[in-house]
């Protein structure tokens, strides 16, 4: 299975030029010129390997290779959208990964279709909700709702759609696919410090995210003795480390990321804090757990005389991915004679969506330096080329399985 490296690396590189900014950070808002310009040349490259090109009611892309027989499709892909100033690799790689899969497979005949998926506004930098054309594909929600979504100038998705996107044919009106697989990029710095070039997804961390305010007393802060005081900050703080040492106990994240002290002064204590708490796991207990003890160092703080407002903001579940992928990946590294481990995926994919219709998983390959979601963000090209190979593997054993199960 021999991946054109140069072919990959241009169509990278190709996509990278649409919305650099002078940072060279990549922006391509969902449904955004942008976005339909890198649209364009992935639709323009699926062509040229001869697929059949459609769209879906809320803009996904969707290129098919026939198979010998009118079975579910394997599908693959992922998106084009991207975060202010991010990456050239996250979502990019696992749309141009599975062109190059195809152009390796060749004129290999399959008994499945392979259907490569662009979709569309995955990173929710634009509308208020992320992995929208995983979620509509999946009936994870409804496409009316979809359409109905507004960007903050008050564009709606559907005229946006009409603008730079593509509208096609009624999703209900499809199939669920045989399996789905998604390449991309780590992300963080765990295949790196293993020395490994294949992760193969167990499941996608579900987040929890509050909003905590601490109200205490703002006050003289040469004139009040420490032993007077309802310090803001100082519960607050009490609270992000407990947040801390309780992620750490229980193998999960957490992060307070977002903090504002008022009134701010520098000879003032803090009266009151505003902050968000972001919890992750890839279990729904592990979860549940982090999140009660977030919410239990709530009413321990307290005694230190403040008292506090707390307000659930959102809440994804993990979506776990399914171990007839998990295997299908694992076993397509080993052929391959690459070293592949398990994990989890601390950040969300539209696998999490495509997972609750078809048996699917993930391929990650290393992040230099763990770095994503930024200009820095970079992969070895070795590296994107073993992915890539084996995405083409999996591809390959998959649409070759006429079983139903
Ligand atoms: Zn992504």
């Amino acid at each position: 299975m021999n991946i054109n490296q140069e072919s990959l690396i241009a169509d990278l590189d190709r996509l990278a030029q649409i919305g650099r900014g002078a940072d060279g950070g990549i922006t391509r808002r969902a449904l955004s010129f942008e976005d339909a310009e890198a649209r364009g040349y992935v639709k323009q490259r699926l062509a040229q390997l001869g697929l059949e090109i459609r769209h879906d009611e809320v803009g996904n892309l969707r290129g098919r290779r026939p198979g010998r027989r009118d079975l579910p499709p394997v599908m693959t892909g992922s998106h084009l959208d991207s975060v202010p100033s991010g990456g050239r690799l996250d979502g990019p790689l696992g749309v141009v990964g599975a062109i190059a899969a195809l152009e390796a497979l060749g004129s290999v005949q399959t008994v499945r279709p392979i259907e490569v998926v662009v979709f569309v506004g995955e990173e929710g930098s634009r509308f208020p909700r992320g992995t929208i054309g995983s979620a509509a594909m999946s009936g994870h929600v409804a496409v009316q709702k979809i359409w109905e979504l507004r960007d903050p100038s008050g564009v709606s998705f559907r005229d946006a759609l009409a603008t730079y996107g593509d509208e096609g044919e009624p999703i209900a009106a499809r199939s669920a696919p045989f399996a789905f697989v998604e390449l991309h990029v780590e992300q963080g710095g765990v295949l790196e410090a293993d020395r490994l070039p294949i992760g193969a997804v167990t499941a996608i961390a579900g987040l929890v995210q509050r909003a905590v305010t601490f109200f205490g007393d703002a006050n003289h802060a040469g004139a009040t003795p420490m032993h007077l005081r309802h310090d803001a900050l100082l519960a607050a703080a009490e609270w992000c480390l407990g947040i801390e040492a309780a992620a750490r106990e229980l193998g999960c994240v957490g992060t307070v990321g977002k903090l504002e002290v008022q009134p701010g002064g520098k000879n003032i204590i803090p009266g009151r804090v505003d902050c968000i708490c972001d919890l992750r796991a890839a279990e729904a207990s592990t979860l549940d757990a982090l999140d009660r003890r977030a919410l239990q160092l709530l009413e321990q703080v307290q005694k230190r005389g403040v008292t506090v407002e707390e307000r659930l903001l959102q809440r994804v579940e993990p979506g776990p991915m399914h171990e007839r992928a998990i295997a299908g990946v694992e076993r397509a590294a080993a052929a391959a004679g690459l070293g592949c481990r398990r994990m989890p995926s601390g950040a969300i994919h539209d696998a999490l969506h495509m997972a609750e219709i078809c048996p699917a998983s993930m391929i990650f390959v290393p992040s230099i330096g763990g770095r994503s979601h930024c200009p820095t963000e970079d992969t070895e090209p070795r590296h994107l080329v073993l992915g890539s190979t084996v995405l083409a593997r999996f591809l390959l054993e998959f649409a070759n399985l006429a079983d139903e199960n």
